[in-house]
């Protein structure tokens, strides 16, 4: 052979193998899922993502083996309406749970409503094929036991059945009777109270870890819900003042670990090259808690809010063998598009009697040309008056965002916009210069949105509002009703006293918070 036919062969061989690795190849039938799921991180918080200061080594290695999604929106500004879209593939309008009033909302720890029972979660439709799923961490969805994890097609849970701020051991002796000491459970059995935060998220990272060496010869989904980096930033001995970016930096880096500890039991399972493993964030970065809440990047606003600052997140997803390796994609993809890409992969019908607002991502882990599966998408905040009305506050189509109503984190009162602000996201994606109403881009494209507006709103149907269903203290967790009896210096529902002086990390403990606006 010529030096010539030589070099060309080589070429040959080389891009045949190029096209391979980088091409991917098509999704094998029901592989295992993960989905980590961090609480309040923004955009920006990920050391993939650009941030100088916070290192997120393990997270930023899934983002390199896989592919890293720079238009990834959750379905919510908070927490417990952006958590029920990722299990139902459902906008929360749909299933009663954006919220009682403008704002939005979340479920409080005495909160009598939860995820309705018709809501199917991405846990009851596995199991119909064989799949055992199992959950760690952050619930909010109802602590009332009957909308517990395992009363929603988890087989079981190791948890908290909502934030780590509400009546939590980070406060000092934070005493009222709809918030007990925060209760950590296994299935639906409080198992301490209050909770131990500084080694809870190795607790979590070990739980998970065991569950999928459990599991390894099963099919099996695993959704792991962090509390980081949610304020407050309590973190284990070990990452104590670790990091440059101060507290918050420091719960980071405790994720981080956790997630790379996670993926090493996948790894010693054997099991990696067969499972799909998302991460995300709920909603944006709770920009009123200054240093301690997180950084949305280069979007504006944060959590509480429908700018893209409030609801655009890091999403990764990772199947060694199967999704290339350091692909950026930039298609439109959602929280709730989980849902219906695990039931495509995992050969589940997607239930009939019902609109599924997720779509498919699998086609994008094999074509990184495919278009955005998404035409438009809806952007709630709260359902004002009730649920008479439904609080949709922005839509987005194609690269065009309208926001007809408007508030910033600090200011929750609603603005209106008529005519309707108009941003091209992708131009100006920090939304700064909305497009003239006069101007013929602005016309057309806001035509297309009203058109779309108008049909999604028409596809809305009634239901309860879980959040309007209030609170009540009865319905709060508590381990013994009588504790003050032994415990006296505590909060009632004390069952392990050692624990509200046991995580400081050398910091003083938080002054308990007077305003009850946590999420
Ligand atoms: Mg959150």
């Amino acid at each position: 052979m010529s030096g010539g036919a030589m070099l060309r062969c080589l070429i040959a061989l080389f891009s045949a193998w190029y096209g391979v690795v980088a091409a991917g190849r098509e999704p094998n039938a029901s592989p295992n899922f993960v989905v980590l799921f961090a609480d309040d991180m923004g955009y920006g918080d990920l050391s993939v993502n650009g941030h100088p200061t916070i290192r997120t080594p393990n997270i930023d290695q899934l983002a390199h083996g896989g592919i890293r999604f720079s238009q990834w929106y959750s379905a919510f500004h908070v927490c417990s309406p952006s958590r029920a879209a990722m299990l139902t593939g459902r906008l929360p309008i749909r299933s009663g749970t954006t919220g009682a009033g403008w704002t939005g909302g979340v479920f409080g720890a005495s909160a009598v409503g939860g995820l309705p029972h018709n809501e199917t979660t991405f846990a009851e439709a596995l199991k119909t094929a064989g799949y055992a799923t199992g959950m760690v961490g952050k619930w909010h969805l109802g602590q009332k036991p009957e909308f517990l994890p395992t009363n929603n097609g988890f087989d079981e849970y190791f948890g908290l059945p909502y934030s780590d701020d509400m009546g939590s051991s980070a406060w000092s002796h934070y005493d009222r009777g709809d918030r007990p000491p925060l209760p950590l459970l296994h299935n639906t059995t409080i198992i301490e109270q209050p909770t131990d935060l500084g080694t809870l998220t190795q607790r979590y990272a070990q739980y998970a870890s065991d569950y999928i060496n459990r599991k390894k010869d099963e099919k099996f989904v695993l959704y792991m819900a962090f509390s980081h980096v949610h304020t407050p930033n309590f973190v284990s001995k070990e990452f104590c003042n670790t990091s440059a970016r101060g507290k918050f930096g420091d719960a980071a880096a405790e994720m981080d670990n956790a997630v790379g500890v996670i993926m090493k039991a996948l790894d010693d399972a054997g099991v990696r090259n067969n499972t799909l493993t998302f991460f995300t964030s709920d909603n944006g970065p709770w920009l009123i808690q200054k240093l301690e809440g997180g950084s949305a990047g280069p979007f504006y606003e944060g959590k509480t809010t429908t700018w893209e600052g409030g609801i655009r997140e890091p999403g990764i997803a990772n199947w060694p063998g199967t999704i290339a390796p350091g692909r950026i994609a930039q298609q439109v993809v959602a929280t709730y598009d989980i849902f219906p890409t695990m039931m495509k992969l995992a050969g589940v019908p997607p239930p009939k009697d019902r609109i599924i607002d997720g779509k498919d991502m699998s086609p994008i882990f094999s074509d990184p040309t495919v278009a955005s599966q998404h035409d438009c998408i809806y952007i709630y905040k709260g359902t004002p008056n009730g649920d008479a009305q439904p609080g949709l506050w922005a839509v987005r189509c194609g690269s065009y965002k309208a926001h007809f109503v408007t508030n910033n984190h600090i200011n929750t009162t609603a603005v209106m916009h008529d005519p309707p602000l108009l941003y091209h996201v992708e131009r100006d994606a920090t939304e700064v210069y909305a497009l003239d109403p006069k101007s013929t881009e602005y016309l057309s494209n806001m035509a297309t949105i009203m058109a779309a507006r108008q049909a999604h709103l028409a596809s809305l149907k009634h239901v309860p509002n879980q959040m309007a269903m209030g609170e009540d203290p009865k319905q709060k967790l508590c381990c013994d009703w009588d504790s003050k009896k032994k415990y006296p210096k505590y909060q009632e529902c004390t069952c392990n006293p050692d624990n509200w002086e046991a995580w400081t990390c050398g910091r003083p403990i938080l002054q308990a918070l007077t305003t009850p606006n946590l999420q």
